[in-house]
C-alpha cells in the first residue's frame, strides 16, 4: 500500500515537532525541507552572543532525525503548485505531497528605517549572534576601550534578555583584554511608553527596575529615526555608537503573500479550526494567525496538534478542533534573574531563572532523547572563555569574520 506523503517545510520549532510525531506512524512518508541544517533554539541565542556555548542554541537536524524515517532535505522552498500538489525548491526539486505543512518562520523587518539594515547587528540567527560577539571583542582589541554606547533597540523579550546580559559580559571581556576600567553604557530603546507593552504593567515595571539595576539605561516612548556608521538618530539627536542591535521588528515570511494565501491584518496566514488554509495545506507556528502565535511553545504545540490530527484521520477518526494554549511567559533580564507569567502566577528573580532553565530542559527533551537533550541543556550553563578573535588571530584566519561597522 502506498504511503501518505507528507511534506513539511521549515526545520524550526513547529516543523520539527510535526515531523517527529508523525514519524512514529509507519503509514506516512515524511519529507522535511529546510534551508538550514540546524535547528535553532532561539531562546538561547542571546547567550551565544554573550559568551555562551553554541551547542545551547543550535542542534544539527541530522542528530534530531537520526534513527527516524524522516527524509531530510536541505533546500529552500520557492514555489507551490496547488493544482499539481507539489512544491518547488531553489535547486529545482519538485516534491509531491498529499498533505503539506508550512512552518517557515518570520523575517526581520527594519520598517525602512534608514541605515538600520546596513549598520545594525541582530540576533535572529546563529551567524548573527556570532558576528555580534566577534564585533564586541574586535572593538576592544582595536580601540582598547569600550564603545561609547551599546544600544539595543526593542523592549520586547529579545531586547530585554540581550540588554540584561550585556553589561556583565562587557565587563568580563573588558577585563579579559586588559582594557582600562570605564563605565559601560548599555541603552535599551523602546518606542512604546513601557517595556513589553502587551504584558501587564506590573511585569514591565519589575523588569525595568531589574534592568536599571543591572546598569541598563532605558529610553521609553522613543522611536529610532535613522542609523549611520557612527550614530543612531533618536529624537533628532545622535547617540554615538558602533554597536546597535536591532531586535524590534519581524514580519511574516513573504512566501505567503507571493503565493496568494489569505492574510490577516497582521500579515499572518488565516487558518481554520484545523490550522488548514485549504484542504491538505496546514500553516503553523509563527506563520499562522492564532492567538499565541510568535512563541516557540505555540509552534511546538501546533506541530503536535497537526500531527495528532493527521494520525486521527488515518485512523478514520474526526480531527479535533484547535484550542489555543496560553504559553508560560518567561523573560530573562540580567544575571540569573527572570520574570515568569504562568497563568495568574508571577514569579521574579532567581526562582524565575531556575524555572526558565527547567523549561529549557523540557523543550530540548521535546526534540531529542534525554541523553542528547541533557547535553544541550548543560551547554547552556557553560561559557566560552576564550576570545574568538584572539583564537582566529592565532590561527591566522581573522579575515573569515566580516565586520559591518
Ligand atoms: C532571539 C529570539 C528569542 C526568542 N525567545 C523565545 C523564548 O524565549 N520563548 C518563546 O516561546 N519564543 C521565543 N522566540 C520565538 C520563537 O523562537 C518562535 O516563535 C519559533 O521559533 C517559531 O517556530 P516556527 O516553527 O514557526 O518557526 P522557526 O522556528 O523560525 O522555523 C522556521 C524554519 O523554516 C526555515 N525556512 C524559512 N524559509 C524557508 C523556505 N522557504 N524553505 C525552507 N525552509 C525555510 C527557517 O530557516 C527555519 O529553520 C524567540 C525568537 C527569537 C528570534
Amino acid at each position: 500500500m502506498s504511503k501518505h506523503r507528507i511534506v513539511i517545510v521549515g526545520g524550526g520549532f513547529g516543523g520539527v515537532k510535526a515531523a517527529l510525531d508523525l514519524s512514529k506512524d509507519k503509514r506516512f512518508h515524511i519529507t522535511l525541507v529546510s534551508d538550514y541544517l540546524d535547528f535553532r533554539y532561539y531562546p538561547s541565542l542571546y547567550e551565544t552572543a554573550t559568551g555562551g556555548r553554541k551547542a545551547a542554541s543550535s542542534i544539527a537536524l541530522s542528530e534530531i532525525f537520526e534513527n527516524t524515517s524522516v527524509h531530510l532535505l536541505q533546500d529552500t522552498v520557492t514555489d507551490l503548485d496547488r493544482n499539481g500538489h507539489f512544491i518547488k525548491t531553489s535547486v529545482g526539486h519538485m516534491i509531491s505531497y498529499d498533505a503539506l505543512i508550512l512552518a517557515i518562520g518570520v523575517k526581520t523587518n527594519f520598517f525602512n528605517i534608514k541605515g538600520l539594515e546596513q549598520y545594525s547587528y541582530g540576533i535572529k540567527t546563529e551567524a548573527d549572534a556570532e558576528l555580534l560577539k566577534h564585533h564586541l571583542h574586535q572593538q576592544l582589541l582595536n580601540e582598547q576601550k569600550p564603545d561609547l554606547n551599546y544600544v539595543v533597540i526593542g523592549g520586547g523579550p529579545t531586547g530585554i534578555e540581550l540588554a540584561g546580559a550585556l553589561p556583565l559580559y562587557l565587563h568580563k571581556i573588558t577585563k579579559q583584554h586588559n582594557v582600562p576600567k570605564r563605565t559601560i553604557h548599555v541603552d535599551l530603546i523602546e518606542a512604546a511608553p513601557r517595556l513589553l507593552p502587551r504584558m501587564p504593567r506590573v511585569v514591565s515595571k519589575k523588569i525595568a527596575k531589574q534592568l536599571r539595576k543591572s546598569g541598563v539605561k532605558l529610553y521609553l516612548g522613543t522611536a529610532v529615526q535613522a542609523q549611520t556608521a557612527d550614530a543612531l538618530m533618536v529624537n533628532n539627536k545622535p547617540i554615538r555608537s558602533h554597536t546597535v542591535i536591532w531586535t524590534a521588528g519581524v514580519s511574516n515570511n513573504s512566501f505567503y503573500a507571493e503565493h496568494d494565501f489569505q492574510l490577516a491584518r497582521n500579515g499572518k496566514v488565516r487558518v481554520d479550526q484545523y490550522l488548514q488554509t485549504e484542504p491538505g495545506i496546514y500553516v503553523i507556528g509563527d506563520n499562522a494567525d492564532t492567538p499565541y502565535s510568535g512563541m516557540a511553545q505555540t509552534a511546538l504545540y501546533d506541530g503536535k496538534f497537526v500531527a495528532n490530527n493527521m494520525i486521527r484521520i488515518a485512523n478514520n477518526k474526526d480531527p479535533k478542533p484547535y484550542v489555543a494554549k496560553r504559553p508560560v511567559y518567561v523573560f530573562p533580564a540580567g544575571h540569573k534573574w527572570a520574570a515568569v507569567m504562568w497563568g495568574e502566577l508571577r514569579i521574579y528573580g532567581w526562582l524565575g531563572w531556575l524555572l526558565r532553565r527547567s523549561a529549557d530542559l523540557v523543550a530540548f527533551r521535546d526534540y531529542e532523547p534525554w541523553k542528547l537533550a541533557s547535553r544541550h541543556w548543560l551547554a547552556e550553563l557553560d561559557t566560552e572563555n576564550d576570545c574568538p578573535m584572539c583564537l582566529s588571530n592565532a590561527a591566522g584566519d581573522i579575515s573569515t569574520v566580516t565586520e559591518n561597522s
